[in-house]
């Protein structure tokens, strides 16, 4: 057994020597007298049925510490791709400016809390266009069922940020600490001062990238060169301070220390997405029609020689040790599976020096692998029922969103009608109700309102302190909203119930208007 415990060849001490010592150095099992070649390997059964519940199995499995093994390849090459952009956006996106004049903030991306409005590039969201929010989760949710649907796990194994954190702290722990044989062969060593060093220098590294992840999170709540001079004076509030020490802590703890511990125990993804997946979904699968019976390259040839079948599976593990998660493909889909692609990886590069083709493991069906098994073509099903669908809901939400941002006004206006009293008789017979009016002003600068009602024929408007000219101006300051008392008065002769009344604003600057529906309520006998 290795320091992981994987089942490690005899002797092949050295894991750079990979498959070819691992080839040379496994044994042939023969039968008594019987010089036919056999397998080494006892390989698992794939088939459910044959599967036993042994009862003395424990529910609770110790951690096995990973050390993932480097690679190279296709899908390592999209990941680092993938990191760099994302991280790139992460860390960067606070210091990008965007001039929305004197009177607004100059961040591109901001979530400013105290005046309650989000700042994306052109779009401003305030408090009551949550529905834009509303819209956003809607959309996220079904790209995340489409990329299952379509690929499986591939969130959980390019884009999920705890697994691009993750990759970049074993990338620091290589570094550091060396790849895995290196590591390995360091802690077998014991405690020496080098070891001592790299492990402090490993930490070191973490606890910057984790405190600078922090410090990035609490950018996008301010104006970021602002409050990056004042973190450095330390006259930035203590709630930043806060903040950046709980991310630090929370980064360096997920990503550094329990890493796949989090997607096999906390993140209830894998659950959802075994209960959404279906057949036709590509997943990383371990090609068990050519790859069986497993052989050593050696073992292979002379089982081929006597006509006897080996597969292209050569034992080496090397799909293994490259796992971030520590599964073991070839035995069937796992629930640790975050679908990377780097066991594809690690074996195509056997699968290249064996001289065998490549996509022993790849992205694929177990329904094409048995077809394969059965001489027949695969068939891949993109274009199911199901993705159509989640193309559909995220084509129609954004299509929504995005005629509602083209269409929205740089005004709004709200009415909520006085619960107590709802109407007032006057002393002349009158009805009168009260409204309190919120106008919103989402431009940055002052501007002036005009107030007026329609649905109410011969009803009196008044706005309390408004009148002006005869008309009711409603001054509202720049990004601001205001509360207004609107009273109606109604002398017509209306029967009891209530009356549909309409309320306009009017910017005679711009043209612009916004209008707000509410009742006009009267008792019986008007
Ligand atoms: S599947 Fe590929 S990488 Fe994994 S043990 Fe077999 S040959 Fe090696
Ligand atoms: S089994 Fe392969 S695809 Fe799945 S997590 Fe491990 S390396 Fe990634």
């Amino acid at each position: 057994m290795t320091a992981d415990g994987t089942k490690a060849p005899k002797a092949c001490a050295d894991a750079e020597c990979g498959l070819f010592a691992l080839a040379q150095s496994a044994e042939l099992k023969a039968a008594d007298g019987d010089t036919t070649p056999r397998l080494v390997a006892d390989t698992p059964s794939l088939d459910p049925a044959k599967d036993e519940w042994d009862d003395d199995t424990p529910l609770y499995e110790a951690r096995r510490k990973i050390y993932p093994q480097r690679v190279a390849g296709l899908y390592r090459r999209i990941k680092w791709a993938v990191l760099l952009v994302t991280l790139g956006i992460y860390y960067l996106t606070p210091f990008i400016r965007w001039d929305r004049g004197p009177s607004a903030p100059g961040q591109a991306v901001l979530i400013d809390l105290s005046n309650r409005r989000f700042y994306f590039f052109f779009i401003e969201i305030w408090p009551q266009e949550v529905y834009y929010l509303t819209g956003l989760l809607i959309i996220a949710a079904m790209t995340l069922f489409l990329m299952n649907a379509l690929a499986g796990r591939i969130w959980c194994g390019y884009l999920c940020p705890q697994t691009v954190w993750t990759d970049l702290f074993q990338a620091i722990e290589r570094f550091t600490e060396g790849d895995r044989r290196e590591h390995l062969q360091r802690e077998r060593g014991g405690w020496t001062a080098e070891r001592v060093a790299r492990l402090g220098a490993k930490h070191f590294l973490w606890l910057m990238v984790a405190w600078w992840t922090g410090g990035a999170w609490v950018l996008y709540f301010a104006d970021a060169p602002t409050l990056v001079h004042d973190l450095a004076t330390l006259r930035a509030p203590f709630v930043a301070y806060a903040w950046i020490g709980i991310l630090t802590f929370t980064t360096y703890a997920l990503a550094g220390h329990m890493r796949e511990q989090v997607c096999l125990y906390m993140c209830p993804w894998p659950r959802i997405q075994a209960a959404l997946t279906d057949e036709y979904a590509l997943n990383v699968t371990y090609r068990y029609d050519r790859g069986e019976p497993r052989a050593s390259v050696k073992k292979a040839s002379a089982l081929r020689a006597h006509g006897l079948p080996a597969g292209d599976c050569v034992e080496c593990l090397q799909c293994v040790h490259v796992c971030p998660t520590g599964v073991d493909i070839r035995q069937g889909p796992n629930l640790g599976c975050i679908q990377c692609g780097l066991c594809i990886d690690a074996c195509d590069a056997v699968m290249a020096k064996v001289g065998r083709p490549p996509r022993l493991i790849a992205y694929d069906t177990d329904l094409n692998i048995k077809r394969q098994a059965e001489g027949l073509a695969p068939e891949y099903r993109l274009v199911r029922v199901r993705t159509l669908l989640y193309l559909a809901i995220i084509a129609a939400v954004g299509g929504i969103m995005t005629f509602a941002l083209l269409t929205r006004t740089a005004q709004s206006i709200s009415v909520l009608h006085d619960r107590n009293p709802i109407f007032v008789r006057l002393s002349d017979g009158a009805i009168r109700n009260a409204y309190t009016v919120r106008i919103a002003n989402k431009r940055p600068e002052r501007r002036e309102f005009t107030l007026s009602i329609s649905g109410l024929a011969g009803a009196l408007l008044d706005v309390v302190q408004t009148r002006e000219d005869g008309r009711f101006v409603i001054e509202v300051g720049p990004d601001q909203t205001r509360e207004i008392r609107v009273l109606v008065t109604d002398y017509a002769d209306r029967p009891a119930g209530s009356t549909p009344v309409n309320f306009h604003l009017y910017d005679a600057n711009s043209g612009e208007r916004a209008s707000a529906g509410d009742y006009f309520r009267a008792p019986e006998g008007g």
